[in-house]
């Protein structure tokens, strides 16, 4: 029998993971409305949600500046006027005259007395009930009405399976059981502390996002253990080996955080079960030639290793950079992305194959089924936010065959405070570069509103005759590449005009891959002064002669995007600067961002201020690997709670082995498998 289709609601429940009884019942109100009391019309407050009740005096349709729909209902204490900008010829006539209504909305005092702009109406006889609980608020979507959703999630909350897993006396004391909460929050008594609701601190809430957190923990340790009992290649460095002929071959020497966290990786390499190690350091920390360093330790022990970053032009770039350490040294890099085709694909394909290119380096196209090694011994991962759960562990299967997984190294710019990525990432090592190469000299940022555009092209005109290089970023708008591509074009025939007798050149995502090389190479090389670029630019482009960087439109930027683009300058001994044009006027987290913008450029200060901004679940969300489960649970605010669920963790996995799989199953469903990656 074929499925009955599917209604846009229910398919748009599917979106939002809303699939089992469970999720509907994990599914918590944003906020509440109170239908619970009614109040006076002549007790209402200027800009205060309300309820109010009263008869309909009269409902007419006025013609002025626009067509609106004025209804006047009154009580015993005073008028109303409803205003309608939108309205149905249905809502007029359910509105007639003498008709009870209940109004919720928010009232002000307009030239005609009080009155609502849209108000939620219902139409009621003398002793229709009030709610008898707080009316919840759901986050939904477009095709989701929220009266469906409330029912959905009513009849998901009255079926699931919410029996209590965790035994007596380990949840933090104060707070309720799992049912309990769980019906508080969905519809608590009209006595309940909207602002304890709120912000999250009402031990119902506590008590969810206990839960949260527990289930997080169980399944990072569950995958740990899972990693702990596979086999992985022990690499070592042998005593004068590749690695340290690297080291000596280096036009510099490493800093101190360079040969500590080279250390750390060595040591996790050395041993036969799986490295699972993220390597964050600030942009420009130098983490590319540890990553080198690592690849050096497992070719010299035998063993091949990939290194896949995000987009073309920084694996093109990883690929000249160590291809000039490495292959002097004997060694055979392959390069494999989207743009490589034919013959010479097909060439990297067998050297990568065969074993006879000891590094691969690509981008997405390296985890691709084609793509086969012989002997995978590391996986490196260059900013590694940019990918997804599924191509982490496309990456580690690449050795299956053998039974032995690689071993897996992830690099990323974007920081997490080491604190809080010690406390969260159970199944995660961490190793962190604290400390930039010597003789960089600090970027110095200025805000220029738009009017002061002008005076930014003079700096350009100046910087550009000092000999220096400048990258000038125009915003993606999210929905428009199209208007995007216009906006760079315009930019840069605006500037050439503006710069006559200066090579300025453009870089967007929509150019080939060749074009897009050939770009950054007469960059590089110093024969294009000036580069027009959309984000494509943001991550890794390494050009240390560039020391200002113009970014336009900067309040549509968020502030780790911002940091990321800025670190393209101040690479090289020349005092770098970095220009943010902005169009007034700012929200406030614009204008918190561009403050942090101005006021620091350590990645890790800015990654603190980020936090703030947005607050911790945001910020992880979509950066790092397992926090994008996190929907409840605010690290930074419920770091008791982490730490009592991180102490339980290993507890119930040992005594309680089926409730804890039933924890996480609770909380993560399928997403569960992916947090191993
Ligand atoms: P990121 O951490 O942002 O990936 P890179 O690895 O691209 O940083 O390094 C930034 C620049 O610093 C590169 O030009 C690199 O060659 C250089 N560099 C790295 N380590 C050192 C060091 N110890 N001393 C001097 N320059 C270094
Ligand atoms: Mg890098």
């Amino acid at each position: 029998m074929p499925e009955p289709a599917k209604s846009a609601p229910q398919k748009a429940m599917e979106k939002l993971g809303l699939l089992r009884d469970i999720d509907l019942a994990l599914h918590l109100p944003m906020r509440y409305e109170d239908e619970t009391q009614l109040i006076p019309i002549a007790a209402l407050r200027e800009n205060e949600p309300a309820q109010v009740e009263g008869v309909v005096v009269d409902c007419q349709v006025e013609l002025r500046s626009r067509r609106q729909l004025l209804v006047r209902v009154k009580d015993d204490s005073g008028t109303l006027l409803l205003r309608f900008l939108h309205f149905y010829p249905s809502q007029q006539k359910q509105m007639s005259a003498a008709t009870r209504l209940r109004v919720r909305g928010e009232a002000r005092v307009g030239f005609f007395g009080r009155e609502m702009v849209h108000p939620v109406v219902k139409v009621v006889d003398e002793d229709t009930p009030l709610a008898q609980s707080l009316t919840p608020v759901y986050p939904a979507s477009a095709q989701l009405p929220q009266a469906y959703l409330r029912k959905a999630v009513a009849s998901g909350l009255a079926r699931a399976d919410l029996r209590e897993l965790l035994p007596a006396g380990v949840v933090p004391q104060g707070l309720p059981g799992l049912k309990d909460a769980l019906h508080y929050l969905h519809h608590p008594p009209p006595s309940a502390s909207l602002a304890a609701l709120e912000d999250h601190s009402h031990p119902a809430w506590q008590r969810l996002k206990f839960e949260e957190l527990l289930a997080q923990q169980l399944s990072q340790l569950q995958a740990q253990r899972e990693r702990a009992l596979l086999a992985a290649p022990a690499l070592r460095a042998h005593p004068g080996g590749l690695h340290e002929k690297l080291l000596a071959a280096l036009p510099f020497q490493l800093t101190g955080a360079q040969q500590r966290v080279s250390e750390e990786i060595a040591q996790d390499l050395a041993r036969p079960q799986p490295t699972h190690r993220l390597l964050q350091g600030d942009v420009g920390s130098g983490k590319t030639v540890v990553a080198a360093l690592a690849a050096a330790v497992a070719i010299d022990a035998g063993w091949q290793c990939a290194l896949m970053a995000p987009t073309e032009i920084l694996a093109e770039q990883h690929f000249r950079k160590l291809v000039q350490w490495l292959e002097p040294l004997g060694l055979k890099v392959a390069w494999i992305t989207g743009s490589v085709k034919g013959k010479a694909r097909q060439k990297m394909l067998d050297a990568a194959g065969s074993g006879e290119a000891q590094l691969v380096i690509g981008t997405h196209a390296v985890i691709e089924d084609k793509v086969k090694f012989a002997r995978l011994g590391l996986a490196i991962i260059d900013e590694q936010h940019r990918f997804g759960v599924a191509q982490r562990l496309a990456l580690r299967n690449k050795l299956k065959a053998m039974d032995l997984e690689p071993h897996l190294l992830m690099m990323s710019a974007t920081p997490i405070p080491r604190t809080l990525a010690m406390t969260y990432f159970a199944d995660l090592d961490v190793s962190t570069i604290d400390e930039l190469p010597p003789g960089r000299s600090p970027i110095v940022t200025k805000l220029f509103t738009e009017s002061k555009r002008h005076d930014v092209v003079d700096k350009i005109r100046m910087a550009v005759a000092d000999g220096a290089q400048v990258y000038w970023v125009c915003p993606l708008v999210e929905e428009s590449e199209a208007v995007d591509l216009r906006n760079a074009t315009e930019t840069h025939a605006e500037l050439s005009g503006e710069l006559p007798g200066c090579s300025v050149g453009l870089l967007h995502g929509r150019m080939a891959a060749g074009e897009k090389a050939a770009v950054m190479a007469q960059f590089s090389e110093g024969a294009m002064r000036v580069l027009v670029a959309t984000t494509v630019i943001e991550v890794g482009v390494d050009v240390p002669n560039a020391s200002l960087m113009v970014i336009e439109h900067a309040e549509r930027f968020g502030l780790a995007q911002l940091h990321q683009l800025r670190g393209r300058v101040g690479r090289g001994a020349k005092a770098s600067v970095c220009v943010l044009i902005y169009s007034p006027p700012l929200s406030d987290t614009g204008k918190s961002r561009l403050k942090a913008m101005a006021e620091t450029t350590d990645g890790f200060e800015i990654a603190r201020r980020d936090l703030d901004i947005r607050g911790p679940g945001e910020f992880m969300g979509s950066r790092q690997s397992g926090a994008e489960l996190l929907r409840f649970a605010d690290l930074q605010e419920d770091a008791p709670l982490l730490v009592a669920a991180r102490a339980l963790a290993p507890r119930l996995l040992d005594e309680h082995p089926e409730a804890a799989r039933r924890q996480v199953a609770r909380w993560l469903g399928t997403k569960a498998e992916f947090l191993k990656a």
